[in-house]
């Protein structure tokens, strides 16, 4: 899996504060962006987080370029609707020259389980090529690839967006490879804006385990971000 950032708003925390600050204050956006002293910013976010004025954080957004995830992370992934996407399609290209796929470490730890694995992975490609071959469009021929098939993605989230995704995914409820996805994006994102996402992750990260009886018993670990 390859995840990374490919750009993101300019200085994302000033634009949330002044967006913020805005509603409160005599003069525009532009002077507040300017002018607004740094400690003013870092109170602005502090008070944001607290009160849940959230759509401030609407004002800032992300985008990832994410290569190498299986198709079974990215039909997770694409349930999360106050994001953008675009995918590889398997209708315009042809994978007439193998398949990458996704094995997990369950079934690549055993010898069997790897075996079966890898023998349906090559039927299935057999058949898929056969059915090109013989004329069929890849838009039908694809019925017959893996969730396990490799493919790639961008991502646009708001920031908003952003740390309710890093609450679900960085989750250990979270299916293991949208999960490691949702690490990367979070180490990725911690270093442009370090006070937004200083708490952001798992909601045991900021109070207690909401998953009731669904609880993993084991909280994210507590990184110290300073
Ligand atoms: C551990 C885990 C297990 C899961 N298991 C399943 C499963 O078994 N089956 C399954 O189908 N899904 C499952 N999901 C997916 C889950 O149900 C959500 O579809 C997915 O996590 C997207 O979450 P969301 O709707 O909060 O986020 P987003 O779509 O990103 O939306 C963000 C927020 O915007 C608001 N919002 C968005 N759209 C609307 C709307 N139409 N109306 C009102 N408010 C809206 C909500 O506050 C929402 O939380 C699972 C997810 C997780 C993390």
């Amino acid at each position: 899996m390859q995840v990374e950032l490919l750009y993101h708003t300019p200085d994302p925390e000033r634009a949330i504060a002044t967006a913020a600050r805005l509603c409160y204050a005599p003069v525009g956006a532009s002077e507040l962006m300017e002018t607004m002293p740094e400690e003013r910013v870092k109170s602005v976010l502090s008070t944001i987080m607290s009160s849940g004025h959230f759509s401030t954080l609407e004002h800032a957004s992300y985008t990832f370029a994410v290569d190498g995830v299986s198709r079974a992370l990215t039909h997770q992934l694409v349930r999360h609707r106050i994001a953008s996407f675009n995918q590889q399609s398997q209708r315009y290209v042809k994978f007439t020259n193998g398949l990458a796929t996704v094995k997990p470490e369950s079934i690549a730890a055993d010898e069997e389980t790897n075996a079966v694995f890898d023998e349906a992975i090559e039927a299935a490609i057999a058949a898929y090529e056969k059915l090109l071959a013989a004329g069929v469009p890849a838009e039908d021929a694809r019925y017959l690839l893996p969730n396990a098939a490799e493919t790639k993605i961008v991502i646009t989230m708001n920031v908003r967006e952003l740390l309710h995704f890093f609450s679900l995914r960085c989750c250990n409820r979270a299916q293991w490879e949208i999960r490691d996805m949702a690490h990367r994006m979070l180490e990725l994102a911690l270093p442009t804006a370090p006070f937004i996402f200083m708490d952001a992750g798992a909601p045991c990260i900021r109070g207690n385990c909401p998953e009731g009886k669904m609880t993993c018993g084991n909280p994210y670990p507590r990184v110290k971000r300073d």
